[in-house]
């Protein structure tokens, strides 16, 4: 099902003229009204009337986090203030929080961009979303909010946390699909199976919207397996408008990225070269229908690369994978490079462990993997516990190369999250 199939599967070599029609007209838009830009353009010799590709985009220079904390609250304007109706703020998982600034039309543009994606998943008028995201100045549940109720379909406001009251709402309403945290959802879970909850029999779930935070595919499954639904991936930033950049479709094997609203690259982050379709790297968009505070270029540190195959759901805009860690998220014990990642990929994939976990750096060439292990195991059988310990220590090594020191826990051990979870805990004093 499509939302505006005519924009979703638009023929690609008009896609790209709309893009550069957009590009020279963001571009035009920040040169006449944001000095910050101004400035930066005039240092890189671009002119509005000299965009006239898409290629031209690598003449552009960069937005950092760094650019627009310096610029806050108001720097990066490009309407006057009384063109702004609402603010939100970044999640701040690392550092001070960014503002940024919704116009009327930014708003109803986030809202229909959230309606493709639902829509593409099989959303409907029928369907009740219960949007367990935190309400307030993260995009995360206003943006899915306001875009599903376009779509018509029920929003149950819930916000997270009170498990309980989750549960009943849930059943009271119908619910058909929660928007949540991949931790969070872990944690329901263990909540479902610790009190012998059938999900599948109790609720009518069908799927849930899953992002906010980097999870693994293994992650996925095993909360498709628990609640008996289909768990979509879904990727944004609040620099970005928030949840609606990119999205699954049903294919379930990769996010389309709207490529009529952002212009997408994948660069080497190091380096700041652009790489092609396929190659790992970090992601870089530019805004192209953002009134209030348009960006450009900006470098999102999350890693991921672009799919090159077309999908099979007809759907012309491409696809990048799930987001393989932030460049600001990789650790180094003993020398090397580790994302929390591929520890979140081998844990889950583990036969008795559960659904929380942490990774505690100890030193430079220290670290623990606490690991919530299911109820069962504790059952006084101390040699299976030690065989499992030994699986994941050696699992884990094959995967990072470094030997780490696990530790098992009982479920409901570890601090839970209702929001971001903090999966790295750095007890380094360097
Ligand atoms: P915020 O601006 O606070 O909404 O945070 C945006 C950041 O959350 C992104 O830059 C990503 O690092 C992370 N994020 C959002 N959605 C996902 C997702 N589906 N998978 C992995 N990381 C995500
Ligand atoms: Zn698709």
């Amino acid at each position: 099902m499509y939302w505006h199939k005519e924009l979703e599967t638009i023929d690609r070599l008009r896609l790209k003229d709309l893009q550069v029609e957009r590009l020279r007209n963001i571009v035009a838009r920040v040169h006449a009204s944001v000095p910050f830009y101004r400035e930066r353009l005039l240092q890189c010799s671009v002119t509005p009337e000299s965009i006239n590709s898409v290629e031209d985009i690598y003449r552009l220079p960069f937005t950092t986090k760094e650019d627009i904390l310096a610029n806050f609250p108001f720097g990066l304007l490009a309407v006057p203030r009384e063109e702004i109706v609402r603010v939100h703020t970044s999640s701040g998982t690392t550092g001070k929080p960014k503002a940024v600034f919704f116009t009327k039309s930014d708003l109803d543009g986030s809202a229909e961009l959230i309606a493709r994606c639902l829509t593409m998943t099989g959303m409907g008028k029928n369907d009740v979303l219960q949007n367990m995201m935190t309400y307030g100045l993260f995009t995360g549940a206003l943006v899915m909010h306001y875009g599903a109720e376009k779509v018509g379909i029920l929003v149950v406001p819930a916000g997270p946390g009170n498990t309980d009251r989750q549960l009943t709402l849930m059943k009271d309403f119908g619910t058909t699909a929660i928007h949540i945290t991949p931790s969070y959802a872990l944690y329901i879970g263990s909540v479902l199976q610790k009190n012998n909850i059938d999900p599948r029999k109790e609720f009518s779930l069908k799927r849930a919207y899953m992002g906010a935070e980097p999870y693994s595919e293994e992650t996925r499954k095993k909360i498709e397996e628990i609640y008996g639904i289909d768990v979509y991936n879904s990727y944004g930033l609040s620099e970005m408008n928030g949840p609606g950049v990119a999205f699954e479709c049903e294919e379930k094997n990769g996010m389309h990225l709207w490529e009529d609203n952002f212009l997408m690259e994948i660069i080497d982050p190091n380096t700041g070269e652009p790489l092609p379709d396929g190659k790992e790297g970090e992601l870089v968009l530019t805004s192209l229908c953002r009134e209030g505070m348009p960006i450009i270029r900006y470098r999102t540190r999350d890693l991921t690369a672009i799919v090159p195959e077309p999908c099979a759901c007809g759907r012309t805009h491409r696809k990048i994978t799930r987001i393989l860690g932030r460049t600001d998220d990789m650790f180094i014990v003993k020398g090397v490079n580790i994302f929390p990642q591929q520890i979140e990929n081998i844990l889950m994939g583990i036969r008795g462990v559960a659904q929380n976990y942490r990774i505690v750096l100890e030193s430079l060439d220290q670290m623990t993997v606490e690991v919530e292990i299911t109820g069962d195991l504790f059952d006084g059988n101390v040699t299976r516990l030690v065989k499992l310990q030994a699986e994941i220590t050696d699992r884990l090594k094959n995967e990072i190369l470094v030997k780490p020191k696990v530790v098992l826990h009982e479920p409901g051990v570890l601090p839970v999250s209702e929001g971001k979870s903090k999966r790295v805990i750095d007890n380094r004093t360097l």
